[in-house]
């Protein structure tokens, strides 16, 4: 069968849209379709910086300004925990070991042309991205689900959906899946793996006239992103603003604390944010505007990311936990950097597994940084903090905050982070010992 376009693309999300974005601005004939019709609710509602070069290339920044969401300076952690700590040699630290905040400003970042990036409405957003796609001559097909995806045809992949009730199979030289957490094409081609040392469930919603400097240190930054630690393991919660008066929270746990609330997801988030009694009132003082919503089963990765006339981007290739925010960069730089192999693939009329080398490398590399710095975070946080308030690390971490992995080496601070963590983990009466985290460590890290 004849392709009737040159890529088939199953999802518009944040990696489908920008995928397409791409691809038509290269000049190729882009089908995307997407299961819902936009304005769809979704989780994942604070960028990081790493999306701006991507927004301004394929020239969607403007419409996203045009929104006004409101505008991203930095990150602030809290915590319970005041109890003092030893320092253990670092620089600079203060008396609230858990407490920092970084303002994106502090380091320049290549291709990042301001000092600020936003939190979004996904409704909002994704609409804007997806329609930006259909304006530079994407063909975009919104209620319509990808069922399955045939390869067996050499002349053309069929991708199989159902359309008004009827099934049609539509003929493309390659497909991207950026079917997100559903992870279309790898649940269909047995790639997904579960993560070994990530099992976090989450449990959100938004709510009206929420104060959110009820537990900032700093009340001028009650607009940054807040992630509030608890006093439960491996626990934390969102303060994300939506709008003027908007704010999204979000308690993430392990599963297996959810699972013992037999399910209640009311009773699980509202014991757990009790913990933190100051984050309680202020809940109890707002108006809950959106129903609660969970999350679970999140981590996982694919033995492989790409192959002959395919390729995964975004959630579809890997999703590991959502602390640092960087879902969203993921999906839109994973779409950046497979649609130039895709261009190329597409110019040589060759689309095998060995032209997208490019992508699977820098991908896996850039995940394997957030991944590592993940892990070690959930191992001993307090080593974060300790790293972000000292002067000799502080702008290696904020590169990592600001999504700046995709070029260069891996960051120095991770390897010096590899090492203390080690050191803790082998000396029990290291006096950092105790803080420990119930995750289990690093050398764990799956290699896909
Ligand atoms: C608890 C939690 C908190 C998070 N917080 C943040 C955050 O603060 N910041 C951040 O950047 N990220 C965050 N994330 C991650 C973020 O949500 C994702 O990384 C991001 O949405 C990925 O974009 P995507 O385009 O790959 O997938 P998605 O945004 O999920 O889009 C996939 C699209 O594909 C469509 N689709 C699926 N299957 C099919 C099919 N078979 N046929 C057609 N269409 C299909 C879906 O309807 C969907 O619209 C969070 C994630 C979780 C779980």
């Amino acid at each position: 069968m004849r392709a009737e376009f040159d890529v088939g693309i199953i999802g518009g999300g944040p990696a489908g849209s920008t995928a397409a974005a791409y691809l038509a601005k290269a000049g190729l004939k882009v089908a995307l379709f997407e299961s819902e019709n936009f304005p769809r609710e979704h989780v994942g509602e604070s960028l990081v910086p790493a999306t701006t070069p991507v927004l301004l290339e394929t020239g969607a920044m403007e419409k996203v300004e045009a929104a006004g969401f409101p505008k991203k300076y930095g990150a602030a952690w809290t915590s319970a925990e005041h109890r003092p700590i030893d320092h253990m040699g670092f620089r600079g630290l203060t008396h609230d070991f858990r407490a920092a905040e970084i303002l994106f400003n502090e380091r320049d970042q290549p291709g990042v042309d301001r000092d600020f990036t936003f939190h979004v409405d996904r409704g909002k957003f994704d609409l804007i991205l997806l329609k930006h796609a259909e304006e530079l001559g994407a063909t975009v097909f919104q209620g319509v689900h990808v069922r399955d995806v045939d390869f067996s045809d050499d002349e053309a992949v069929t991708v199989n959906v159902r359309i008004g009730g009827q099934a049609v199979g539509v003929p493309v030289r390659m497909v991207v899946d950026a079917s997100g957490r559903r992870t279309q094409l790898g649940g269909q081609l047995k790639f997904k793996q579960t993560d070994p040392v990530f099992n976090q469930y989450a449990v959100h919603a938004w709510f009206d006239d929420f104060d959110r400097t009820a537990l900032a240190v700093d009340q001028a930054k009650a607009d940054y992103i807040f992630i509030h630690f608890l006093p439960v393991t491996d626990t934390w919660v969102w303060q994300i603003p939506i709008t003027d008066t908007i704010t999204s929270v979000g308690v993430v746990s392990q599963k297996k604390r959810f699972k013992e609330y037999g399910g209640d997801r009311d009773r699980f988030f509202w014991d757990t944010v009790a913990s933190r009694p100051e984050l309680l009132d202020a809940l109890k003082n707002s108006d809950q505007v959106r129903p609660l919503k969970t999350e679970g089963d999140y981590s996982y990765g694919m033995t492989q990311i790409c192959g002959d006339r395919f390729v995964l981007i975004g959630d579809a290739a890997r999703f590991v936990d959502p602390i640092f925010s960087s879902g969203v960069s993921v999906a839109m730089n994973s779409a950046r950097i497979a649609c130039h192999d895709i261009a190329a693939a597409a110019e040589a009329g060759d689309f095998s597994k060995e032209r997208f080398a490019t992508y699977e490398s820098k991908l896996r590399r850039g995940v394997s940084n957030w991944y590592e710095f993940i892990t070690i975070y959930y191992r001993l946080n307090i080593l974060f903090t300790a790293f972000v308030q000292d002067e000799r690390y502080r702008l290696d971490v904020l590169r990592m905050l600001q999504g700046d992995v995709w070029d260069g080496d891996e960051p120095r601070a991770l390897a010096t982070m590899r090492e203390i963590v080690k050191v803790v983990e082998d000396d029990p009466t290291h006096l950092w010992h105790p803080y420990l985290g119930s995750l289990k460590s690093p050398s764990a890290a799956p290699s896909f």
